[in-house]
């Protein structure tokens, strides 16, 4: 089976040219990145590092992560986005390797080779989100970090992450998110297990409408990143 949704990467190809201009439907990717790239490099060191980023869209975390010294190689099954990453890290002189590839593809051909994998605010738009997960797990070296990110599902996260993020504040489009396909951390949890990672920590990621402020913190009912490790 294709693990990916056609609708799913259509909303995220059609509006990839404006993925790097910061008052797009891009601008919370852009808000959230230093945040996300600190809890990264405080957890796993990224000076040096061989990482690769799953579901990198236009390649906001994964030229931040090259930035910080680590050797980068960026995937995702969406054409566009993947041109947009591919000439915006040209034009900034980055070095990133990008591919259209699927998680499960790559894993078969390239598995233990990754120190860091980040698969960050995609496996929400993924049919079978445990897959990549048994992607991920196969992918980074014993010892390795993996990091994932997703929105809870949760009344709060309906309020906060749908109405609020789609419907009042219009920082998303209309759509962006499917209620069905958000996923609790007690699932991604399971599915961290059931693949031989280990969580090491879980951490909430929020967001202040009136200050447009995110920050991270021990609040895991909307927004969410996990850190966790094979042994
Ligand atoms: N991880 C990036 C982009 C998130 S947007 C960031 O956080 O900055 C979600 C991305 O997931 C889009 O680029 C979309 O094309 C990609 N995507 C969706 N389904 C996918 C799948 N099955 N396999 C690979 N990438 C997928």
């Amino acid at each position: 089976m294709n693990n990916f949704d056609a609708e799913e990467l259509a909303k995220f190809e059609e509006l990839a040219y404006r993925w790097w201009d910061c008052d797009s439907e891009f601008k919370p990717l852009h808000d959230i990145n230093p945040l996300r790239l600190d809890y990264i490099d405080r957890n796993a060191h990224l000076n040096g590092k061989k990482v690769l980023d799953i579901g990198c869209g236009g390649g906001i975390l994964s030229e931040s992560m090259a930035q910080k010294g680590a050797s980068v190689k960026g995937i995702d099954l969406g054409k566009a986005p993947l041109s947009v990453a591919q000439l915006h890290a040209k034009e900034n002189q980055v070095e990133i390797d990008y591919e259209l590839v699927s998680a499960e593809e790559i894993a078969d051909r390239e598995a233990g080779s990754y120190d860091i994998v980040t698969c960050l605010e995609m496996l929400e738009h993924v049919p079978q989100p445990d897959s990549i997960v048994g992607a991920c797990a196969k992918l980074v070296k014993p010892g390795g970090d993996v990091f994932f990110s997703t929105i809870n599902r949760n009344p709060k996260a309906y309020l906060f992450a749908i109405i609020g993020a789609e419907y009042v504040l219009n920082l998303l489009p209309k759509g962006t998110h499917d209620y069905k396909k958000l996923i609790r951390p007690s699932e991604l949890d399971r599915w961290i297990r059931d693949h031989k990672l280990s969580t090491q920590d879980i951490t909430g990621m929020s967001y202040n409408p009136l200050t447009g402020k995110y920050w991270l913190g021990r609040d895991v009912s909307v927004n969410y990143l996990v850190h966790c490790k094979k042994s």
